[in-house]
């Protein structure tokens, strides 16, 4: 593989999604790149399929992934999910599909991903993966890091750049934040989650539909599930902490159990592990990060979660962090590699659209705890849908910008609000439920763009 010692002797501080495939284009590029995780090799973990935790991966996802030449793996261990399948307390079922024919996102094993990407970086003669290296410390001016290894003992160690790729509590980033006028913000959601595992039938199938994201929304919080190719599903619960239907509320089996058969009956019947999983499984917070600049002079940048940490609701986290890789690649070829002010532009730019897909991805949790179970919230999305299929070149619903499309996020979001005050104005009528997919209401949509 490549090896030009002309090139940089750069890090990269954590061998998660994000620093695992960066390295990897970094490597392509010939650079001298030292990984370093606190964690040990990920490559050395069985991963169970059923019981890992699964992740959606979209089209901005797939546009890193593809950048780094692993499209074709990754696509064998992903099943498509065409759409969401809401169910309501009764069991009824409604459909609603992602976007448009043939278009799905993808649920994908977060561990076999991980251990994808290392494998793909290990390949690389360039590259040197150091696992059980803590970055305790950068000193940014001399580009160095220290580390503190297995045994406690203490490493320092210096770069021509590093990036920081070390996830929400960044140790790169806390350096960082000591400098005059950077800023940072962290804060929790009140809901966290916790996950549960819908087995796979005895031959091996899957217990309900796996092409699908299945959602139960019940008004303040919500459970979803994703399909894994081994028949079974991963369900995860938001929930409050604390309040009147909460964690804090579940105290004793039985009060788990008739929690389940009151909100999630028909996902109840099929969980036969569910006081183990509860009881087992940890109820996680869910934090969310703003910082900037997202660089230091041209020597270190953040990428990932370090410098954008989101809630999950838009299943755009990874992406986003892919996308950080697949933009910056972008801007090394454009600007050039060695250009004095390409961490700076990487951070510029990007940065709008970390601000843009918190916010998004904050508005989608209303969206799919609560309107997806709302019967006017359904009836505009089809309106959208069919004013979107008669007319693409002047709407695209910004589920879909978002997640099938590479517009940044923050026109994505800007349009979204646009998109959103028009419907309201067209769902007003009262007569809309008969005249929904009339071409008065095309002709309406139309003047008001
Ligand atoms: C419940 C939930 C569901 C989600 N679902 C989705 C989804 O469907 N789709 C999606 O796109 N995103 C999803 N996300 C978001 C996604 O998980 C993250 O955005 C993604 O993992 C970020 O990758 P990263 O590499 O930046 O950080 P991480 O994956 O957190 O990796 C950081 C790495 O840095 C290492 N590290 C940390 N500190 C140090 C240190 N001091 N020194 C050395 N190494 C260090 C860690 O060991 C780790 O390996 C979800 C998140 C949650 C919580």
């Amino acid at each position: 593989m490549l090896s030009n010692m002309n090139k940089k002797n750069v890090a990269v501080v954590g061998a998660g999604l994000v620093g695992s495939l960066w390295a990897v284009y970094l490597a392509k590029r010939g650079y001298t790149v030292s990984v370093f995780d606190r964690r040990s090799d990920i490559r050395n973990v069985k991963v169970v399929q059923g019981k890992s935790i699964n992740l959606a991966l979209s089209d901005r996802g797939w546009k890193g992934l593809e950048g780094a030449g692993i499209r074709k793996e990754i696509e064998e261990v992903a099943l498509p999910m065409s759409g969401r399948l809401m169910h309501a307390v009764n069991g009824e079922l409604t459909y609603q599909p992602y976007g448009k024919e043939g278009q799905a996102i993808y649920s994908v094993s977060r561990g076999i991903l991980n251990q994808t990407l290392v494998r793909c970086a290990a390949e690389f003669e360039n590259v040197s993966l150091n696992f059980e290296h803590k970055c305790v410390d950068v000193e940014l001016d001399t580009n160095t890091i220290v580390f503190e290894d297995k045994n406690g003992e203490r490493v320092r160690q210096q770069f021509d750049q590093i990036f920081g790729t070390d996830g929400a509590f960044s140790a790169v980033r806390a350096r960082m934040t000591k400098l005059d006028r950077n800023e940072y913000s962290q804060s929790y959601l009140d809901h966290g989650y916790k996950e549960l595992e819908i087995p796979a039938n005895a031959d091996g199938t899957h217990q309900m539909r796996k092409d699908c994201l299945h959602i139960w929304p019940r008004g303040e919080f919500m459970m979803i599930a994703l399909p894994n190719i081994d028949g079974s599903f991963t369900c995860t619960l938001f929930f409050p902490f604390e309040g009147e239907v909460s964690f804090d509320k579940l105290k004793t089996d039985q009060d788990v159990l008739d929690f389940f058969e009151k909100y999630f009956p028909d996902a109840k019947a099929m969980m036969p592990e569910l006081l183990l999983d509860y009881n087992t499984n940890p109820t996680a917070s869910l934090v969310m990060t703003k910082c900037n600049p997202w660089n230091y002079k041209n020597q270190v940048a953040l990428m990932g979660d370090s410098a954008h940490a989101i809630v999950p609701f838009y299943g755009q986290g990874m992406n986003s962090g892919f996308e950080d890789c697949s933009e910056l690649d972008r801007l090394m070829t454009e600007m050039g590699e060695d250009h004095p002010d390409l961490l700076k532009e990487y951070g510029k730019t990007r940065k709008p659209n970390g601000d843009a897909i918190l916010e998004l991805a904050l508005r989608n949790y209303i969206e799919m705890r609560d309107l997806t179970a709302d019967k006017d919230f359904l009836l505009q999305k089809k309106i959208e849908g069919r004013f979107a299929t008669k007319y693409p070149e002047k709407w695209i619903p910004l589920y879909s910008q978002v997640t099938f499309s590479h517009i940044p996020y923050h026109e994505a979001l800007s349009s979204g609000i646009r998109q959103n005050e028009i419907m309201k104005e067209v769902m007003n009528r009262p007569d809309i439920e008969a005249v929904w997919d009339s071409e008065e209401i095309e002709n309406e949509i139309l003047k008001r763009i």
